[in-house]
């Protein structure tokens, strides 16, 4: 029997970012036991990077914002393929999660009046995210980590132990999830980086919030941890993923120097007026505006520049597109020959702020180009270009409360799909984790509560997670080993040459070729040394979720035979209004993905109503609109 270190708890969450942390918090408090178990240091999640903000529309920059004109926004930028009830539920509750962060110690950034200030942001009609200079996901996660503290406080002076009832395991890797014999989940198995000893939580719920997919790609803002673990764990246990075709390509990355590539650039760089332009000088935005967003944009630089300072008589500036649509914009222009000497474009905020509101609106921005690249971006323009940044395909859930197809597994964040439908508007991110967080927490703990009996964890099942873990100390039965450290190079170069931002029939079967040679060869990955702190035995079994959800990325990008939001599809280079309503759905017989479509649920009529008729014939086949007042009349 293998020797393994066991715990038990009512609730684990799987993941401390904003949305884990938000589970746990909301979980905790209705009386349950948590652990949260995070790859990472504590606090070191990929939210903790958030530059630009969380869009609430509290109405604090313009007070025509509401609920509504939030609701419309996201369901536009993901163009009309977000599951409606994640968008209305946090379109109207954004807000709430913003003002309760504040009652937790969060401080945003203020307006003269001193409310809470706001900035635009691509697809927001108005001022929209709530911020902390660049820093809006430090201060979440910090304010969070307090919140927790503080709770631990509390439990302290009831049961004499801070960690009586909420418990943070950092550094430690979940490899797989238990269920019992009736497909109940039962706990989690996984591994303290460091010592590499086992670990297992017997629990009957599961929060999984473990992030994106990125680093299945080369070029990406994300980092290390985001493997795409929740994903791939979620599919082994018998959950379904949606949306995974749609990936986000972040129209502005770092492109130079190399070993930076693909770092972030906010998007509040344009919010606060920076602009691109391409090799010639030209703000090449406004030839980019695509038919469904035509009149909703400027179309000439005055009038651009106008709506910075005065949006009731302006329309916003092109380069605040929704981003699918300005990474394929700046990737034309690179391939027409009129890029930037590192194959990216020019961003130009020098020319638009003074050096003093660059420094105090955008620090982090001033430091990053000034250490990495050695630009002073007061004084001359970044060059920018695509970078993958965020997948909106992730664990089918349940709207309200966050649940899976598996009883007892839930799950947040940027790990659950649908909310965003085929693209994700910037700063809809950090609201999501926030109000998706606290509604799977909920869901887990009136799961729990629920129960009759608790599920148990078959010995057999656990055993069976060890071996699996250890596969990769043992030489191949046959053929030659495999190192994990070139296999995830082949698959990053794959997916980005093959499944990345424009993609073609050929190209994407030419990578589930590649995919499947490397699923062969993976089995052969064989790891030196032990199993103390090891990275490359971490890589390999990090590769196997890679591969399952690139498969997944890679399977259902072919079937979709349309371009929508962080879909484009060089041969079908269309929008197809019979493709809106259908979800590809992925599921997996052992380590093989299968992507079926089904129909999404109608959106509700008083919904639907929240949009002019014109607008919809630009989405909905003639069959949808038909019930829709506009055509009864
Ligand atoms: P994460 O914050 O990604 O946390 C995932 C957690 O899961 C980590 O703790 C990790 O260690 C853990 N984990 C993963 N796998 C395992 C495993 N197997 N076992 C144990 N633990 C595991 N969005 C916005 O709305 N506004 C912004 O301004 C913004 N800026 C961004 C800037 C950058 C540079 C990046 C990369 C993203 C930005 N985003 C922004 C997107 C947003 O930050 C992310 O989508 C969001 O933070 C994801 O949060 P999460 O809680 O789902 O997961």
């Amino acid at each position: 029997m293998t020797e393994v270190e066991r715990h038990s708890y009512d609730v684990v969450v799987i993941g401390a970012g904003g949305a884990g942390l938000r589970a746990v918090i909301e979980a905790r408090q209705r009386g349950l036991s948590v652990a949260v178990v995070c790859k990472s240091l504590f606090g070191k999640a990929h939210t903790v990077m958030a530059e630009g903000g969380c869009a609430a529309s509290m109405g604090n920059a313009n007070p025509n914002d509401n609920w509504q004109v939030h609701f419309r926004d996201t369901m536009r930028g993901g163009k009309f393929l977000n599951n409606w009830r994640m968008a209305e539920l946090h379109a109207k509750e954004a807000p709430d999660r913003v003002w309760e962060l504040e009652t937790y110690g969060a401080l945003f950034d203020r307006t003269a009046d001193g409310r809470i200030s706001q900035r635009n942001f691509g697809g927001h009609t108005y001022p929209r995210l709530a911020h902390v200079g660049d820093r809006t996901g430090l201060e979440l996660i910090r304010t969070m980590q307090q919140k927790i503290v503080s709770l631990q406080q509390e439990d302290f002076k009831t049961h004499g132990d801070y960690e009586a009832k909420l418990k943070v395991f950092a550094e430690c890797t979940i490899t797989e999830l238990m269920t019992d014999e009736e497909g109940r989940i039962s706990g989690a198995f996984g591994y303290w980086r460091e010592s590499g000893r086992f670990i297992l939580f017997e629990a009957p719920a599961v929060v999984l919030a473990t992030g994106g997919i990125g680093k299945s790609f080369k070029v990406t803002s994300n980092s290390w941890e985001y493997t795409g673990d929740g994903h791939a764990l979620a599919l082994r246990a018998g959950a379904t993923l949606i949306n995974m075709e749609f990936v986000q390509f972040h129209p502005t990355g770092m492109v130079w120097p190399p070993s930076v590539k693909g770092i972030l650039v906010t998007e509040g760089v344009r919010g606060d007026g920076g602009v691109l332009k391409n090799s010639e000088g030209k703000r090449f935005m406004f030839e980019y505006v695509p038919d469904v967003f035509k009149g909703q944009y400027a179309d000439s630089e005055e009038e651009a520049d106008r709506w910075y300072t005065d949006q009731e008589n302006n329309r916003r500036t092109p380069d605040l597109l929704p981003r699918d649509e300005v990474a394929r914009a700046i990737n034309s222009e690179v391939k027409a020959g009129r890029g930037s000497p590192h194959g990216g474009v020019f961003l130009d905020i020098a020319s638009r702020l003074t050096p003093e509101e660059i420094k105090k609106r955008l620090p982090s921005m001033y430091h990053q180009f000034k250490e990495l690249a050695d630009v002073d971006i007061t004084a001359e323009p970044m060059e920018v270009g695509p970078t993958c940044h965020y997948v909106m395909g992730g664990i089918e859930v349940d709207p309200d409360t966050g649940s899976s197809t598996v009883p007892g597994l839930f799950a947040a964040g940027e790990c659950s799909g649908g909310m965003h439908g085929s693209n994700r508007l910037g700063g809809n991110s950090l609201s999501d984790l926030l109000v998706f967080g606290r509604r799977a927490g909920l869901g887990a703990a009136s799961y729990v509560d629920s129960l009759e009996s608790r599920p148990a964890v078959a010995q057999s099942a656990v055993d069976s997670a060890a071996r699996t873990a250890v596969v990769p100390f043992d030489p191949p039965a046959e053929g030659a080993a495999e190192n994990p450290y070139t296999l995830h190079s082949e698959l990053q170069q794959t997916m980005n040459d093959l499944v990345g931002i424009i993609r073609k029939a050929d190209e994407i079967s030419r990578a589930l070729a590649k995919l499947e040679e490397i699923k062969k060869r993976v089995r052969n990955v064989t790891v030196e040394g032990h199993r103390q702190f090891n990275p490359g035995w971490h890589l390999a079994l990090d590769l196997r979720n890679m591969l399952m959800v690139s498969e997944c990325v890679a399977r259902a990008a072919l079937l979709r035979t349309e371009s929508r939001g962080g879909h484009t599809r060089d041969d079908h280079p269309q929008m197809d209004s019979n493709w809106r309503n259908k979800l590809l759905v992925c599921t997996v017989d052992g380590e093989d993905v299968i992507v079926t479509p089904k129909d999404q649920e109608p959106m509700r009529q008083d919904l639907l109503e929240l949009f002019e008729l014109g607008e919809l014939e630009k989405y909905y086949t003639e069959g949808e609109l038909a019930s829709h007042p506009g055509r009864q009349a």
